[in-house]
């Protein structure tokens, strides 16, 4: 029975889904919110809200339209980018940021090995010669550590545009020189 965060008010409640996964409302809110399980990790998305494609292709460009970038994510990394600019544009900025950890995670993982967390890949990445011109993003990420390991924080519109447009900025660069 895990806790987990409304996407929408921010409240935490704690949810009955040893099925595995399903829909749950937020009590204080009534907001609804699909809950995933992968493994020991639960995934939340938010549930009845409609974002057309074309706002989708709006947030993730210049990636989405450049396949020599976007071919070369796998189908997790295009999932949860897609899922990032769906809870960005329905206001849900925390998913949104967490949605950006998890793509980056999982391409830095195929780059440079191991199954670590995001602290450990940033450092990689700062001492990485090739991803010298992106060392603006890479800094941004490095000050974010601390707050991905506090799940508690609630980010606000400017943070999680800021984290989609240094996400987008680091994927493409680490295709371009690593892929
Ligand atoms: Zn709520």
């Amino acid at each position: 029975m895990p806790d987990i965060r409304c996407w929408k008010c921010g409240k935490e409640y704690r949810v009955d889904v040893c099925f595995g996964g399903g829909i749950v409302a937020c009590p204080h809110c009534n907001v609804k919110t699909r809950v995933t399980k992968t493994g020991v990790l639960y995934y939340t998305e938010p549930v009845g809200v409609f974002v057309s494609d074309v706002t989708i292709m709006e947030l993730l460009e210049p990636i989405i339209t450049d396949p020599d970038v976007w071919n070369k994510l796998n189908d997790i990394e295009q999932e949860r980018l897609t899922e990032a600019a769906k809870c960005y544009a329905v206001g849900a900025y925390t998913a949104c940021e967490s949605m950006c950890y998890d793509a980056l995670v999982s391409l830095l993982r195929r780059i440079y090995g191991e199954r670590r967390e995001l602290g450990y890949y940033v450092q990689q990445m700062e001492n990485d010669p090739d991803l010298r011109e992106v060392r603006g993003a890479i800094a941004y990420f490095a000050s974010k550590r601390h707050e991905v390991d506090h799940p508690d924080r609630i980010a606000d519109k400017i943070e999680a545009e800021s984290t989609l447009t240094m996400t987008k900025r680091l994927i493409r660069e680490i295709i371009m020189k690593k892929v």
